[in-house]
């Protein structure tokens, strides 16, 4: 038999599984699970994004577009992020359609980062990051953030992680899986930072509209920081749009032009339907995402208060729709903990050691299922952790 292995790049072989993959195929078998393991909203599309796609497809919107995207869309998407973000960005030369934020921050990286150059990100963090940033021939350098501190991030941390080296700073507030979020002071903090150590600033900001605390505060509109930060965003969450993989980068047009160059040659443009429906999704979608985020908010509170009862200590997460509770009470490790439930009560949560390990001592359960799953799922896991 040959080896094929043998023909792929170390770095890629090296590449760690995602842990997650394998515990998701099992509950893909048992119909009557309740996952709370998914990282998409279980809302459709709202109807009238839809029917923008289907009028796209009736006008024989078919071909590529531009490869910055349809500058119709480019157009939205500045008027949004300055109304709503207090940004201004060009539509013409500092604003890409990626497919997705996942696009949009693999071709950052790879714009950035030249072989050994460093990255700091927070962690827990949203499964891609290390990967990604390994892709791009980059060291990830973690910085832990805790629950005491609601998972956001202490300012002082980054000081004590930053070597020299170090080229780029990755955030992502309201945060992937913890549900933590970083106040305007510390946005400040943060800012102060990178400027201080020469930083550019990837800032990963998909689950801003999902903020149910206090103002999100975007690091790219904090005086200075505009010329040194990435601004990403997606349409992903808000908007219920997973399936559609549009998102878009926002940065200064020399840093647009070098993401440019890497999406041109690896994916052209993004799907010319998507980019329609996005379109749509920016003009008349503030309803729909404001009754979205009505049903987050009260299954937070729900799932939240349910934890706690049950003797979870699950911090108040004040963004996304995860909850990230501690199950160290349990005795069991957060591996253990997920498979066991999978099996005895057939709920599906997902270790936080999946996000790093400082995820270690957590689990991850998505509240984007319905209310009635979700008081479900809670009975379920009361009594597996009672008979504990
Ligand atoms: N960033 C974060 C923090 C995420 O949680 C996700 C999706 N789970 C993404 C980016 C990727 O989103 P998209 O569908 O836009 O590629």
């Amino acid at each position: 038999m040959s080896d094929s292995s043998k023909f792929i790049a170390d770095h890629v072989l090296n590449l760690p599984r995602s842990g997650i993959r394998d515990f998701f195929a099992i509950v893909s078998q048992m119909p009557q699970a309740i996952s709370l393991g998914i990282g998409e909203p279980d809302f459709i599309t709202p109807w009238h994004i839809r029917e923008a796609a289907i009028f796209a497809l009736e006008k024989g919107k078919t071909s590529y577009t531009d490869n910055m995207g349809l500058l119709s869309l480019r157009k939205e998407i500045s008027k949004y992020v300055e109304n709503f973000f207090s940004i201004p960005y060009d539509p013409k030369t500092e604003i890409l359609v990626s497919v997705g934020v996942s696009e949009a921050l693999d071709i950052a990286l790879r714009a950035l980062i030249n072989p050994g150059d460093k990255i700091l990100y927070h962690q827990p963090c949203f499964v891609s990051y290390s990967p990604s940033v390994t892709l791009a021939h980059g060291k990830t350098i973690a910085v832990p953030t805790y629950a005491e501190d609601a998972f956001s991030i202490n300012p002082e941390a980054l000081e004590q992680a930053w070597e020299p080296g170090c080229k780029v700073l990755l955030i992502n507030f309201p945060t992937n899986p913890t549900g933590g979020v970083a106040s305007r002071e510390t946005i400040e903090k943060i800012a102060q930072f990178a400027i201080q150590k020469d930083l550019i600033v990837i800032s990963d900001e998909i689950y801003s509209e999902l903020t149910f605390e206090g103002d999100h505060t975007s690091i790219a509109s904090i005086p200075g920081m505009r010329d040194r930060t990435i601004f990403l965003h997606g349409f992903s969450k808000a908007f219920a749009m997973t399936g559609f993989r549009v998102g878009y980068a926002c940065a200064p047009a020399p840093l647009i032009e070098a993401m440019m160059k890497v999406h041109q040659y690896a994916m052209m443009c993004g799907p010319v339907v998507s980019q329609e429906a996005a379109c749509e999704a920016l003009k008349n979608g503030k309803e729909s995402v404001s009754r979205m985020k009505e049903q987050y908010h009260k299954r937070r509170d729900f799932i939240v208060g349910r934890f706690n009862e049950m003797g979870l200590d699950c911090h108040l997460p004040k963004g996304t729709f995860y909850a990230f509770p501690s199950i160290q009470k349990t005795g069991l490790t957060e591996v253990e903990f997920a498979h066991q439930l999978l099996k005895d009560q057939e709920v599906a949560v997902v270790p936080g050691s999946a996000f790093g390990e400082n995820g270690e001592g957590f689990i991850r359960a998505s509240y984007s299922t319905s209310f009635e799953k979700l008081v479900e799922a809670c009975n379920r896991m009361e009594a597996f952790v009672g008979q504990l």
